[in-house]
């Protein structure tokens, strides 16, 4: 073949005349917002990065990092001018940088002014931001990052420490006969915003953990979530033996020993690491037992720089601790045996001059009785002055739960409150949605979300807008399942038919019920099928049909969880079902975002009272989508009979048998006699006038109350102030 010469090509005039200094000017501001996932809850920052490459974009879990490293400067400022994005690039960078720099306007530097100088440490176990950061499995991990995020909205100095876990939870894929299986998929640290965390000279940062069988190391990492620093340490370092190497990759995986060795770098290599930092905290905020052992460590340091006893340390590290509990029921709380214990912290126990007894002690509810293990949240709860539980509900159960650490109390008490948690808008709310709310309620909104009366202006709402604007997220709802069901169905190598078939799965015009959960036994998805014949004629039914999408994962572990999933995940094998009831697989905060934004209905039905609080319901009422739940958790304070329905009276019966069959019957008479008829019910211009009032009540009465922004300012004034002030003995936060 004889070489052909190719003739540098000609600058053209129509080509645009960027000099090498813009595009790089250009790149070089996208990766600054890259950098920090407060890109994340700026839909038209979303919007810009995904105009740069549309099909990548959803290729690569919306990841901008990657997205960059794909793309040269020159690249990146020819489709920039293509899409005539150069304002709009300059315009978001400014936006950033101002709201970096702007604090000393926020309502945390009016109302959480002391916390300045030391701010609160949030410890939990998972942060869950972004899909494109897989460092969460569920609810916990998303209310983590919802609570950072709006600790930065608010302006409230806050640090956050977490574990980088590189593996992350797993991937769910079904296999053919609809049974779960997990895939671990190495996440790479370039592929992050993520960079070495430095100490007070410049280096970075390793910690060191002394256990009785050696050392553990833990190097930390600095994610920016707005103007928030996330800390996430990592045993993936050299020193550490090739098992503990592996000690963080996934979340939740391992034995109790994994287990209590991760908590111990979270709470003990947590703190070390912020000391490290140079950052003194003025209140510890443990968010679930997991970060519980982190009080210990912060007490010896008081014992060893201030000379305290070991009394002084422990009254005064726990006046400055705030411990939120999660779990209602006795078996979910972490407990460890006294070997593992030892093995972990002993050697702390040795500089903290108490004995095995005393240290096992912390952890009994009976600090005398041998037998019993020792419990993550009864320490959390002994070295906290300040104890809340995640609802109004969860606070009566969990009172009830640990009454015997306080015997001589009557149960109300119980020095255990609530706050119950909350959404952050920002992050769940659609764009259209954004749009609406500027227009009904003021620009200032986004500034005063918290506060109830700013969202009664929906009232004036003019009800065809706020169902136009609902239809056409549902329209991207159901484009976006029909794309996901075609896709799985590819994976599986189904029949050409079956994958064609996906594409026009689902009406747009039947009611639309989502149900989208950790697949645990106690949410019951398969209560739907209780009544399975009725179930199926209401589905089928030609005028009024319903239609349900589910996604979730179940624990690797759990198998009638996995159950669960195979049942409802098969129903596509039934006519009266196919194409009407469908399986998003791999549930996380993408597929979350969509439903949320897109049913008609979200759909809850734990047994009661297990669900703590469950937020994605709160994140449906923003979006316009009504629920339909058991009064437990959040919905048990929400639900006031006009915005949404209501599954049962708010009892249960002792018997589970009888509960689940009361409940079964409940949710078919409510979706007969209350849901359907009003969704159908039309006017002359084909509007659902009563359901669109519906739809409005429940955002007028609930998008405030049930915000991360209220949420991190009941923290504030009932929790954080008064430990930083350490202003009252009183433990409770009710
Ligand atoms: C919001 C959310 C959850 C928690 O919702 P629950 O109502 O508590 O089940 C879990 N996983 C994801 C991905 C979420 O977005």
């Amino acid at each position: 073949m004889s070489q052909i010469q190719v003739p540098a090509p000609a600058a053209s005039i129509s080509r645009p005349n960027w000099t090498e200094l813009t595009a790089q000017d250009l790149y070089d501001k996208l990766l600054a917002l890259a950098r920090n996932l407060w890109w994340s809850w700026h839909p038209e920052v979303v919007n810009l990065f995904r105009d740069l490459d549309p099909v990548r974009w959803r290729q690569i879990d919306h990841n901008p990092i990657v997205l960059l490293a794909e793309m040269t400067p020159e690249q990146v400022a020819e489709r920039a001018s293509e899409m005539v994005l150069y304002t709009r690039i300059n315009q978001a960078h400014r936006r950033l940088k101002d709201y970096l720099n702007n604090t000393r306007t926020s309502w945390g530097a009016r109302e959480a002014g002391v916390l300045g100088a030391r701010p609160v440490a949030y410890f939990s176990a998972e942060f869950g931001i972004h899909e494109s950061v897989p460092i969460y499995s569920g609810g916990l991990g998303v209310l983590s990052g919802d609570h950072i995020k709006s600790a930065s909205g608010l302006g409230v100095p806050l640090v956050a420490i977490g574990l980088y876990y590189d593996q992350g939870y797993f991937k769910q894929r079904l296999n053919d006969e609809g049974w779960q299986v997990e895939e671990y998929l190495d996440t790479k640290v370039e592929n992050l915003p993520i960079e070495p965390a430095r100490d007070t000279q410049g280096r970075p940062i390793t910690v060191e953990i002394e256990t009785l069988h050696g050392r553990l190391l833990a190097k930390v990492w600095l994610m920016h979530v707005g103007r928030v620093h996330l800390y996430l340490l990592d045993c993936d370092v050299e020193g550490n033996s090739p098992e503990d190497r592996e000690l963080t990759s996934r979340l939740y995986g391992g034995d109790s020993r994994t287990r209590i060795r991760q908590e111990l770098v979270l709470g003990v290599g947590g703190v070390k690491a912020l000391r490290a930092l140079g950052v003194k905290p003025g209140v510890y905020h443990l968010n679930e037992g997991h970060s519980a052992f982190a009080p210990l460590e912060v007490m010896r340091q008081r014992m060893q720089e201030d000379g305290l006893a070991f009394d002084d340390a422990l009254r005064e590290v726990a006046s400055q601790t705030v411990f939120t509990t999660h779990t209602p029921v006795p078996a979910g709380h972490d407990r460890f045996d006294g070997g593992l214990v030892e093995e972990h912290l002993g050697p702390l126990r040795q500089k903290l001059g108490i004995s095995f007894e005393q240290l096992m002690g912390l952890g009994r509810v009976d600090p005398q009785n041998e037998h019993e293990a020792f419990c993550m949240t009864v320490i959390g709860l002994k070295l906290s002055r300040r104890a809340n539980a995640v609802s109004s509900l969860h606070g009566h159960v969990s009172r009830r739960m640990w009454a015997n650490l306080w015997p001589w109390r009557v149960e109300e008490e119980i020095p255990i409150g609530h706050i119950t948690n909350g959404v952050h808008i920002p992050t769940w709310l659609a764009y259209p949605m954004v749009q609406l709310y500027d227009k009904y309620l003021g620009p200032e909104w986004h500034d005063r979300m918290g506060e109830p009366e700013v969202w009664q202006a929906i009232y004036g709402v003019d009800p065809g807008e706020l169902w136009e604007t609902h239809n056409a997220l549902k329209s991207r709802l159901l484009e976006f399942v029909r794309r996901r069901v075609s896709r799985q169905s590819r994976r599986r190598n189904e029949d050409p038919a079956v994958i064609e078939a996906a594409r026009t799965i689902l009406d747009p015009n039947a009611l639309t019920i989502g149900f989208a959960r950790r697949f645990a036994t106690y949410k019951r998805a398969d209560l739907f099928l209780r009544n399975f014949d009725r179930m199926a004629q209401m589905i089928d039914d030609a005028n009024r049909p319903v239609q349900f999408i589910f996604a979730g994962k179940a624990h690797p572990a759990d198998e009638p969880g996995k159950r669960l999933i195979q049942r409802v995940a098969n129903l596509r094998h039934d006519p009266r079902f196919a194409g009407r009831v469908v399986f998003i697989e791999d549930y996380d905060i993408n597929v979350a975002r969509h439903m949320v934004q897109g049913v008609d209905v979200w759909l809850n039905n734990p047994r009661r009272p297990l669900e703590a609080s469950g937020t994605s319901g709160q994140k449906a009422v923003l979006n316009g989508g009504l629920n339909c739940s058991v009064l437990d958790g959040w919905w048990a304070e929400a639900f006031n009979g006009m915005n949404g329905f209501s599954i049962g009276n708010g009892t249960s019966h002792a018997n589970e048998d009888i509960n689940d069959s009361r409940d079964g019957d409940d949710l078919l008479r409510v979706l007969q006699e209350e849901v359907i008829p009003l969704f159908y019910k039309r006017d002359a211009d084909g509007l659902p006038r009563e359901w669109i009032q519906r739809m409005t009540n429940s955002i007028a009465t609930l998008a405030a109350r049930f915000s991360a922004h209220r949420m991190v300012i009941d923290y504030v004034q009932k929790g954080y102030l008064v430990a930083a002030g350490g202003l009252s003995s009183d433990m409770s936060v009710r």
